[in-house]
């Protein structure tokens, strides 16, 4: 089993991240002779898009779609480039002077890395609605994950619920893996469609369209869409109903998916600029042409830096590569930049569409009442809304009134919905009001784990005097 003392104290590039940005950026820098590790939380490389691409029991390649497999080339890319591929490997820190903490088998380092790229990914958004913290509803991309990693299908009465690509993917796989779907209640108000049309000709020309309307056409021709404007799951030990337009549907499991955002956390605790990106909704790193962040030496790469897919992760993963060669080894041979920004700018020409016509309505990013906003620490909507009437100013204030935020996820479930109650109760913009401030640790570390970091001598002498 790797062990943390199996690698280098000192690396070229660090790569945090498994996914195609990752994997992408990993093999084109230690082709160029890059020393060159990649940390990935998981069991295997492959990120979200590809999770398991080397180990899924799904062997029907037909149930995931030939997109997931293209995964199995980057995986084999990056294992071939000499590369350190290190799975099972949690980065819980990183500082500005590019020291990387991290985590493996139970044991701790620092690393100190001469550029870092973070292609940490992307986080499905919160989708808080009553009972949503129910024992049998979970987030679409869960389920997915279940299907890719362990081969399980849903069974039971299975409703999905939301709107984005990634859910009627998941309808898509789900069918052609034998499940059943009794329904998809379609929450994406109408008028999306006013402010998405004028991108309709840049869509239709993206790899998206045909892909995205095929998928269409296989789910609606199996499963009832029912357009809803409200909903709840409601049961009492568990899931029961789902309840919506008057209606209630006797349910087992409901899958909830309102599209993803970037993982922020580990850029934001390393002091990386982010600012509120109005279309998509979200926070994103402030970024130069080459994915350079506001902290030298430190770049994000693939859905991190914004969301536009898998493929324009893995393109962006290489122009963050090419900046890092070109920084450490500017002898070495680089790929021709000018040829992957144009498949890069082919790849995100869909995105302007997708991002409006499947934008969540207000009502439910920003929920009211006994809803749970914060699951860790069961903050509900009212009592946000409450702490900011009383002159609660933003994220980081509620975290000292209720503790939202302040719990394993470290505001990964919340942090957006807490953002956006206070600016629409106060009435400024997301950007005004700002989000969590983040610091290392990013993810939990066992007090074990710490105590295993190697002291340098002089460190030593310093606390022993
Ligand atoms: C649950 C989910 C399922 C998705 N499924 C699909 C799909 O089937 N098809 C599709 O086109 N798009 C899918 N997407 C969208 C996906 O974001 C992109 O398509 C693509 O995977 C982005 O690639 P990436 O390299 O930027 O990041 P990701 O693929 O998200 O990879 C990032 C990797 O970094 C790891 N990581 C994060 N933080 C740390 C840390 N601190 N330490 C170590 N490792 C860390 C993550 O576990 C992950 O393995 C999915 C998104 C989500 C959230």
């Amino acid at each position: 089993m790797t062990q943390a003392s199996d690698f280098e104290s000192h690396y070229d590039l660090v790569v945090v991240g498994g996914g195609p940005a990752g994997l992408a950026a990993a093999a084109l820098a230690a082709r160029a002779g890059l020393s060159t590790v990649l940390f990935d939380e998981n069991p295997g490389v492959g990120g979200q898009i590809y999770r398991a691409i080397g180990s899924t029991p799904v062997a029907d390649r037909s149930i995931l779609g030939e997109d997931y497999w293209a995964g199995a080339d980057l995986a084999a890319e990056a294992r071939a480039s000499g590369a350190r591929i290190m799975t099972g490997a949690t980065v819980w820190s990183l500082d500005s002077a590019r020291l990387v903490g991290v985590s493996v088998g139970g044991q701790a380092r620092i690393i100190q890395a001469g550029r870092v790229i973070v292609a940490t990914g992307s986080l499905e958004r919160p989708f808080p609605i009553a009972g949503w913290t129910l024992p049998g509803v979970m987030s679409a991309g869960g389920a997915q994950t279940l299907l890719k990693a362990q081969g399980m299908v849903p069974a039971g009465r299975t409703v999905m619920a939301g709107g984005g690509p990634l859910l009627w993917l998941l309808a898509a796989q789900i069918l052609r893996a034998g499940g059943r779907i009794e329904a998809i209640l379609d929450t994406m108000p109408r008028r999306n469609w006013l402010h998405a049309l004028p991108h309709l000709p840049d869509f239709l020309l993206s790899p998206y369209a045909a892909k995205g309307l095929t998928l269409l056409r296989e789910v609606r021709a199996k499963v009832p869409v029912i357009r809803v404007d409200g909903l709840e799951a409601a049961g009492d030990d568990r899931l029961r109903e789902v309840a919506f337009n008057g209606r209630r549907l006797p349910a087992d499991l409901l899958l909830l998916h309102h599209g993803v955002v970037p993982n922020v956390n580990l850029a934001m605790a390393a002091g990386v600029a982010h600012e509120w990106n109005a279309r998509q909704l979200c926070f994103q790193p402030v970024l130069d042409e080459d994915f350079g962040s506001s902290v030298p030496g430190i770049a994000v790469a693939g859905d991190g830096a914004g969301i536009a897919g898998g493929t324009a992760a893995a393109e962006r993963g290489r122009i963050a590569a090419c900046a890092a060669i070109r920084a450490l080894r500017p002898e070495a041979f680089v790929p021709d930049l000018q040829t992957i920004r144009q498949r890069l700018q082919r790849e995100e020409m869909g995105r302007p569409f997708l991002d409006w016509l499947n934008r969540p309505a207000d009502s439910f990013r920003q929920p009211e009442g006994e809803t749970i906003v914060c699951r860790c620490e069961e903050v509900t909507a009212a009592q946000i809304c409450a702490a900011a009437d009383l002159g609660c100013e933003g994220p980081n204030q509620m975290k000292a009134f209720l503790r939202c935020g302040m719990g394993p996820c470290q505001g990964r479930l919340c942090g957006l919905t807490v953002t956006e109650l206070i600016a629409a109760r106060r009435g400024l913009t997301p950007a005004e009001v700002g989000y969590y401030r983040l610091r290392p640790p990013v993810k939990p570390v066992t007090v074990r784990e710490l105590a295993s970091l190697p002291v340098a001598e002089a460190e030593r002498r310093a606390v022993e005097g």
